[in-house]
């Protein structure tokens, strides 16, 4: 039974306008409950920025709200309908295992998407059990928040609960319920599902509802087109945070339309990973053989999803469907040149360069040139250029990279900036550890053996990226057998 009054006060401060939104956009449901929730993470200062009592829940009360066995006050659980471009097909979907439970105010007055993942069927499920494991929920967990650390936007993980009940997959695992904190759940795919299921109003509400919730201050250009200023702004954000991406060798690996947000934070974090040796062909999920979204595709992908939200959007634009097209078009032609310069201005900081040179992105290509070459690890060419140990990057002594790096030390001469403040730009730009795939697999192993600690180290290195301290150091060994490397979809 459902115990609809928790009793320790937990700060929950639940305003659920989602809920409001025209009812096809969701479909309320509750969690199903699940044997025995057991807290296995859980994220001490995202709970206290969120305005979370965290003794409250660091409970039986706390895993039983995080499982979806108990509803905290306040809440009005509901699973969203999606819809999306899965690898190029257009699919309807939804939440098929998870359940937002409200928007949370935090203290500073922010709405936060408090989700459960991995809680159950919905009428969205499909095929699907409605469940998840705790491998892929610890990967999310420990991913998402290496990702915050680095100052990349991204949703968040509260905590993760085990269920006392297994899940099959290829083989028995056991399940778990990761809890999301989210700006937002609103995708691409979100606007769709509108654009498909629904009236040209409710298209147009989903739009106010967007813009008001996460664009508020953004005000439309001469020709008062709300409509064309959302999708600007979100072909802005994206831009920014597909730069982002590809500053910090992020691979995303499932960049369907619904895993694309409307806020430009990176949500879904399935079978993603962090490149080492440098190649724009890398490739981690398995099931994308065709190599749709490999590391360097990812910017032609965000412009591909983009170029569907416009899609999506185009009745709001204009009544006349030519103009509209005309609209659209001429806003996603911005987006590559959005994301070269962001791209470019977060490589030249990662080289300490801090005005623009016109042969800087030459420089900067040249390098990549020769790491691509060399097969060198992207992190740590970055992090020995850093800590000024070209040695150790595996690439000194060969002409290429000798003269490169001639060059490099030429233009640093050649600005004002002291050699210490470009090595501060540069300790600032480029991490001295991400989440390497075989360390997250050691802790995920570690934990579902029942052992946390492997973990809990790992994310106290990550917590830092830019702290460069000596017990990272262990963390930026790269394994011999890295490129063999494949997360697989099995989420
Ligand atoms: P994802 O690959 O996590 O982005 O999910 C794609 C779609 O499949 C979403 O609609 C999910 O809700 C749904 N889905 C994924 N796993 C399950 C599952 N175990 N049960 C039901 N639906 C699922
Ligand atoms: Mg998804």
């Amino acid at each position: 039974m459902t115990d609809h009054k928790p009793k320790i006060d937990a700060g929950w401060n639940f305003d659920n306008s989602y809920a409001e939104l025209p009812d096809l956009m969701y479909t309320r449901q509750e969690p199903v409950p699940v044997r025995s929730p057991r807290i296995i993470a859980f994220n001490r200062p995202l709970a206290e920025s969120l305005g979370l009592n965290v003794e409250a829940l660091q409970t039986d009360e706390g895993a039983a709200v995080f499982a979806g066995n108990k509803i905290p006050p306040g809440a009005d659980p509901l699973a969203q309908a999606y819809a999306g471009h899965q690898f190029g097909h257009f699919t309807m979907l939804g939440d098929g295992r998870a359940v937002l439970l409200g928007e949370q105010i935090t203290p500073k007055g922010k709405r936060m998407d408090v989700q459960l993942k991995g809680s159950g069927r919905t009428p969205y499920s499909r095929g699907g059990d409605g469940r998840a494991a705790i491998g892929p929920m610890l990967r999310e967990y420990i991913i998402s928040e290496a990702m915050h650390a680095l100052g990349i936007p991204t949703t968040r993980s509260l905590a993760v609960v085990t269920t006392g009940q297994p899940v099959t997959r290829e083989r028995e695992l056991q399940g778990a319920v990761l809890v999301r904190v989210a700006s937002s759940h609103l995708r691409v795919g979100t606007f769709q599902y509108a654009r498909g299921a629904g009236s040209t109003d409710n298209l147009r509400t989903l739009a106010d509802y967007t813009l008001h919730r996460h664009y508020p201050e953004a005000r439309p250009g001469e020709d008062g087109n709300r409509y064309l200023l959302l999708l600007q702004e979100v072909i802005k954000r994206q831009a920014a945070l597909i730069a982002k991406w590809q500053l910090v060798g992020f691979i995303h690996g499932v960049m369907n339309t619904d895993n694309m947000t409307l806020s430009g934070e990176t949500i879904d974090y399935g079978p993603c990973a962090f490149m080492d040796a440098f190649d724009p062909a890398t490739v981690f999920s398995s099931i994308d053989s065709q190599g749709r979204y490999a590391y360097g595709n990812q910017p032609y992908i965000a412009a591909w999803n983009l170029t569907r939200l416009a899609e999506a959007l185009l009745p709001l634009f204009h009544e006349d469907e030519e103009e509209a097209v005309k609209l659209a078009e001429d806003a996603l032609a911005q987006f590559s040149g959005l994301f070269h310069n962001y791209w470019l201005a977060g490589m030249r900081a990662k080289l300490g360069l801090f005005q623009e040179e016109e042969q800087d992105e030459v420089l900067i290509r040249e390098l990549l040139e020769i790491m691509q070459k060399q097969g060198a690890d992207f992190t740590n060419t970055f992090r020995a250029l850093t800590l000024n140990q070209p040695e150790r990057t595996a690439l000194v002594g060969t002409a290429e990279f000798d003269s490169w790096y001639a060059q490099w030390q030429e233009r640093l001469g050649r600005q004002q900036e002291t050699e210490k403040e470009a090595k501060e730009l540069m300790r600032t730009s480029n991490p001295a550890v991400i989440p390497r795939n075989h360390r997250v697999e050691e802790a995920l192993e570690a934990a579902e053996q029942g052992d946390f600690s492997v973990m809990e180290r790992l994310l106290g290195v990550l917590a830092k990226p830019y702290a460069y301290s000596p017990e990272q150091e262990e963390y930026a060994s790269v394994p011999e057998q890295s490129c063999a490397y494949r997360t697989y979809c099995g989420t």
